[in-house]
């Protein structure tokens, strides 16, 4: 699905479906307008806990959160059905087999260089023909929407970058699977799928520091005393010696995020500036415990995981699927053999359909994650009050919609409504039960 499936790698395509690069607090689908931060109640400094102990009414989503809304389900099908589509379209035109065809004799029938010709020109080719929707989706409506801030030249030099980086990582990775293809045409998806755990965590470890730099400035924090505050959140949560980075995202979007990634000295907790000017000092706060939440619970780990087996089973049936497939059509497509590099979109196919069928079961586990971050937040800070406002100002900003059918839910929630946090947050206080909270021996007190 999208571009980042070829971009990566078809193997790579899998780590979207199931949630492992979503750090966002909110479903990150829709950016954030230019709505009054906090309400003075809430950006008022006090004890947490201490006052604004009233449940938190979750608005009614304006007429134009609606509109977002409903035209975004629309251009996700349209983004889906396209994801299937254009893959048939290479393989039945033949225009594949072509292409390969071209690129083995510019290589000279080389292995490698014949499939780095193919894929360059592959990711070229879908590049262009994404580009009215990319543009669409990625900067014209959300001007229109006013929820992004992105002049057209930057998000002209991101399009690009990011093509950059998919055709460099393609080209580092791509040749595994179809090298091991010729090698061991039985066995290469399970060889394939042992290297995916390798993979996804060194993708994981070198995003935010190679990576992410690219697109925006990196900083220190501006606010010393925040900081201070949030290092000691850090602390009381067991995240010792992490850097505290401010980025500029305000000259992309007004939609706000953070969140804490690393090990050893790369630990990071990352805060968009965007948030900063949006929330007060305890909705940052509660934020960045919910993220800390993630961090220790392990949940990007067990993502990690998750992905590499859903890998290693996506390119086995895969295997099976295309098997059948080229003995069915081989004539059709141009080739016979998986090994033939024009079976890339055959593979991208393959994998799209697997990662759509498994989409409603990663979603929930996604959903579930952060959940118990949410709940690792309010044991961690005790401010349902803030968290509560908190997420009523990201509904606000981000134009989202409380409440969406279980449609919604079932394909594209990858975190719990804002109705349904909020309904959760104003009910879970169980220290004002002297009970013991679920991530009690956790957090330090
Ligand atoms: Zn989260």
């Amino acid at each position: 699905m999208k571009r980042m499936l070829l971009g990566l790698g078809a193997m790579a395509g899998l780590l979207g479906s199931v949630g492992l690069a979503r750090t966002a607090v909110a479903n990150d689908d829709s950016a954030t307008s230019a709505v009054p931060p906090a309400t003075p109640e809430v950006a008022a400094t006090r004890a947490p806990g201490t006052l604004g102990v009233g449940p938190v009414e979750v608005p009614a989503p304006s007429e134009k959160a609606l509109r977002y809304h409903r035209s975004g389900n629309l251009i996700w099908t349209l983004e889906q059905a396209l994801a299937i589509a254009l893959p048939l379209l290479l393989l039945f035109t033949g225009f594949s087999a072509g292409l390969r065809s071209l690129a083995s004799r510019l290589a000279g029938g080389r292995f490698y260089p014949t499939l780095l010709i193919y894929f360059g020109l592959l990711s070229l080719l879908l590049f262009v023909v994404e580009l009215p929707l990319s543009y669409y989706v990625g900067y014209a409506r959300e001007h229109a929407y006013g929820l992004s801030t992105q002049r057209f030249a930057k998000w002209a030099v991101d399009q690009l970058k990011s093509l950059g980086i998919g055709v460099l990582v393609g080209a580092l990775v791509l040749w595994v699977p179809y090298w091991l293809l010729g090698k061991s045409p039985q066995r290469w998806w399970l060889w394939t799928g042992m290297l995916a755990l390798p993979f996804y965590t060194l993708v994981l470890l070198i995003t935010p520091l190679w990576i992410a730099p690219l697109f925006n400035k990196f900083g220190p924090m501006q606010d010393k005393g925040l900081e201070v505050e949030v290092l000691a959140i850090a602390q009381r949560a067991g995240v010792e010696g992490a850097r505290v980075f401010e980025v500029n995202k305000s000259v992309d979007t007004a939609k706000v995020n953070a969140y804490v990634t690393g090990v050893g000295s790369t630990k990071r907790i990352v805060l968009w500036d965007t948030l900063l000017a949006r929330l007060s000092p305890p909705q940052t706060t509660y934020v960045v415990g919910h993220e800390l939440g993630h961090y220790v619970l392990g949940h990007v780990w067990t993502s990690v995981l998750l992905s590499s087996l859903l890998t290693l089973l996506g390119l086995f049936g895969a295997d099976r699927l295309a098997g059948y497939l080229l003995g069915q059509f081989g004539a059709r497509m141009g080739f016979h053999q998986l090994s033939d590099v024009a079976s890339l979109p055959l593979l991208m196919l393959l994998l799209t359909l697997f990662s759509l069928a498994i989409t409603p079961a990663a979603l929930a586990f996604s959903r579930y994650h952060e959940r118990e971050a949410d709940r690792f937040g309010l044991e961690l800070t005790h401010d349902n009050h803030a968290a509560a406002t908190a997420f009523v100002a990201l509904q606000e900003q981000n134009l989202s919609v409380p409440r969406p059918s279980l449609l919604y839910k079932i394909f594209r929630a990858s975190h719990p409504s804002i109705g349904e946090r909020v309904d959760f947050i104003n009910d879970y206080r169980p220290w004002e039960r002297g009970q013991r909270g679920q991530y009690e021996e956790r957090i330090r007190h």
